[in-house]
């Protein structure tokens, strides 16, 4: 198989039509007609991912954040940023990057997490869009964040223990912050992984609790007065399973790809408490 066959897989079913306005997803660096016969998954592409791929002889990444955003003037070996392009022409390895379009999927980004938190959990829940539904809209089309309905009230305290084996699973030490008494009831959850903190925070009527990631200070206090909790799990906690959900979504179709999702990135941040 070649680019052309994975990205028009990956495509058919997270349309770049659902892609926000100011997204640069799709395929970025390299060339459709190359032959592939393996691809590593991740969520960031950083020099380290890069030098994972190209010592494990990959011939495409597909990753969830865009390499690429704004116009590059040059690029050149030695700059910070286009340098890795320089680095992924160099090797010969093709690069598409899959994201708000894959935010909005109800199987993507925000289905992977709350699938995953609400089996650790152990309890049944219904994912549904944050705005209102259009009767002609694809049915498995999310849009940005959702509704978490559970079957059976939780709280924030364990809301947030089963969150962080979640994260932990997954090979994030992010650090979960959560924001409200931890004996609060929980049954209905606005969630944006990634920075979806100013959408979920604008949904909070009815709502128990809020997941995201990169909330901040005077917000969350807002948040806390309008009634809705906080549970935090970090920006790369929120979205890090995107590796392992694009490789075993490519592994369905392509069954004598290798795909490998990335062993080499991890958050930015980390704790002491945590180590
Ligand atoms: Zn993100």
């Amino acid at each position: 198989m070649n680019v052309s066959d994975i990205i028009s897989y990956i495509e058919e079913h997270f349309p770049l039509s659902w892609a926000e306005s100011w997204d640069n997803a799709g395929f970025l660096v390299g060339d459709k007609s190359q032959r592939i016969t393996k691809v590593l998954t991740c969520l960031d592409i950083t020099d380290e991912v890069v030098n994972e791929a190209i010592e494990k002889k990959c011939e495409m990444i597909v990753s969830h954040h865009p390499l690429i955003f704004s116009g590059l003037k040059r690029v050149v070996a030695s700059d910070f940023s286009s340098g890795i392009v320089y680095k992924l022409i160099k090797n010969s390895i093709s690069v598409a990057c899959y994201h708000t379009n894959v935010d909005a999927a109800i199987d993507g980004t925000n289905g992977e997490f709350v699938s995953r938190l609400c089996e650790e959990l152990k309890i049944s829940y219904d994912l549904s869009s944050i705005h209102a539904k259009k009767d002609d809209e694809d049915p498995r089309y999310l849009g940005v964040g959702g509704i978490i309905t559970l079957s059976e009230e939780t709280n924030l305290s364990s809301l947030s223990k089963c969150a962080h084996k979640v994260l932990r699973d997954a090979g994030s030490v992010d650090v979960i912050r959560c924001a409200g008494a931890p004996e609060t009831p929980i049954k209905k959850i606005a969630i944006c992984t990634g920075s979806g903190f100013s959408v979920v925070s604008k949904v909070v009527a009815g709502v128990d609790c809020v997941i995201t990631g990169d909330s901040k200070y005077h917000e969350t206090q807002t948040l806390l007065k309008r009634g809705a909790c906080l549970c935090d799990c970090g920006h790369h906690g929120t979205e890090i399973m995107f590796r392992e959900m694009m490789a075993s979504f490519l592994k369905k179709k392509f069954a004598s790809l290798e795909i490998l999702p990335s062993s080499s990135e991890d958050s930015v941040f980390w704790s002491e408490m945590d180590k």
